[in-house]
């Protein structure tokens, strides 16, 4: 559509030259049926730079060994690789090694938080522990425009602890209801959790706000930052929430390998979640005592190479700056967002202007189901995601069952986005509902 590109011809420049970071993606350069893949699915798994390939392969072909256990020197080597690693990934959320915990993903660490607060209530983990105890009729509160990952293990723990579990209500332009939060979060919330980005808006929620409102509360503040983390400037312990979480493969860093954050003493009441190997201190055979934070939380053979992948995706992030990466991004998400709202039969879920957004748009095709306009766009090589992005609540909320997210990185350029929307705006055409 030539009136997207007329919109932003005035557009400042930026800092970032996306083209030129394509030549460190490998992947970008392929082709889908003849034409060149615009990878547009970002929000669902990122891509990789060689820089982490490079640091994935070179550890498993110069250090592989296990971490902290063995006398050996690759043993030393490996457990040296493995902690800087995980000082690179907490220094890039603002936060000291010790406050990092490593896990399998965002959903791994959601679930962490829900057992081990499941664990409290059952009466493991001491006097300390204590204070995390849900009881009967204590509230659990999340949002409507919850990932199912950081609602079902919350539905979960309602249901093993006889909590409730509340939501936040999103209003028809996507943002949290702020009236009926003062309302629903009270003095018998005890979890307040909450996405710093819905991967379905893209809004950047309030989160001072939400955590001054959890806090007032006495509640626990967890934040989902999955899709923040890799698009933000990002200082956790700032923001002032007591546990996050985050995945490595959607911040250019491998798969299996997550992060949890939290403040020292939250982490230190809380009980483990998984158990055995490598976070304990002694053991018999009726009993045993753990290790401190981060370890505790740490049982089993850890994800070594991805940890060290991850670690090199957050200094390729950081050479970039995220300054930079944030200024490119919210470039394309005016040029993304002016360009589909503009076309005809387009509706934008959460349209709401005004706010702080990601380049990520979830939009509904009038009388075209996301999956066809999916196979549309892919057979020019434009690579989206359809479906409910494992948000059901939010899209019944909207009335739909699926939708079609577009969702940019570092490496997504101008002309990608306007591909898109040219695409998107022949989509009816096509399908002959434009009449
Ligand atoms: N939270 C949000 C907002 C997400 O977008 C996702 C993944 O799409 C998750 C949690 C779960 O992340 P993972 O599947 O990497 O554990």
């Amino acid at each position: 559509m030539g009136s997207s590109t007329a919109l932003h011809t005035s557009a400042p420049p930026t800092a970032l030259d996306a083209a030129a970071l394509r030549a460190d993606f490998p992947i970008l350069g392929q082709q889908v049926d003849g034409s060149p893949l615009i990878y547009l699915d970002s929000a669902a798994t990122s891509q990789k730079p060689r820089a982490v390939i490079d640091a994935e392969v070179g550890f498993l072909t110069r250090a592989n060994s296990a971490v902290h256990r063995g006398a050996h020197t690759l043993a030393g080597e490996a457990t040296e690789l493995f902690e800087d690693a995980r000082a690179a990934v907490a220094g890039f959320v603002g936060a000291a090694p010790e406050q990092l915990a490593w896990t399998a993903g965002a959903t791994a660490g959601l679930n962490l938080i829900a057992y081990s607060l499941g664990n409290a209530t059952a009466g493991r983990g001491g006097v300390a522990s204590q204070a995390l105890a849900l009881r009967p009729g204590d509230e659990i509160v999340v949002t409507e425009s919850e990932h199912h990952a950081n609602l079902i293990p919350w539905q979960e723990l309602a249901a093993r602890t006889g909590a409730v579990l509340r939501h936040i209500p999103v209003r028809d332009d996507g943002t949290l209801d702020a009236e009926a939060a003062a309302s629903v979060v009270s003095s018998r919330t005890r979890v307040l959790s909450f996405p710093h980005v819905s991967n379905v808006l893209g809004i950047v929620n309030p989160v001072a706000e939400l955590v001054a409102l959890g806090r007032a509360a006495g509640a626990l503040t967890v934040l989902d930052a999955c899709q923040s983390a890799p698009h933000l400037p990002l200082d956790l312990p700032a923001l002032g929430v007591d546990l996050a979480v985050f995945s490595g493969h959607k911040m250019l860093g491998p798969y299996g390998i997550g992060g949890l954050y939290g403040r020292a003493e939250v982490l230190d009441a809380m009980p483990p979640f998984l158990t055995g190997g490598s976070m304990i201190t002694t053991v018999t055979l009726d009993e045993a005592s753990y290790l401190p934070p981060p370890q505790r939380f740490e049982a089993g053979t850890q994800p070594v190479s991805q940890a060290i992948g991850l670690a090199a995706a957050v200094r390729y992030l950081d050479g970039i700056g995220m300054d930079a990466v944030r200024a490119h991004e919210t470039l394309l998400e005016r040029r993304m967002r002016d360009g589909l709202r503009a076309i005809p039969g387009v509706r934008l879920l959460g349209d709401a202007d005004g706010v702080a957004r990601l380049a990520l748009s979830a939009f509904d095709v009038d009388r075209v189901h996301a999956h066809d306009v999916g196979q549309f766009l892919d057979a020019r090589g434009i690579a989206v995601r359809v479906g409910h992005h494992c948000a059901q609540p939010l899209h019944r909320r909207f009335g739909i069952t699926a939708s079609v997210r577009a969702s940019a990185s570092v490496f997504t350029t101008e002309a990608e986005i306007d591909a898109l929307v040219e695409g998107v705006s022949e989509v009816r055409a096509f399908f002959g509902v434009d009449r």
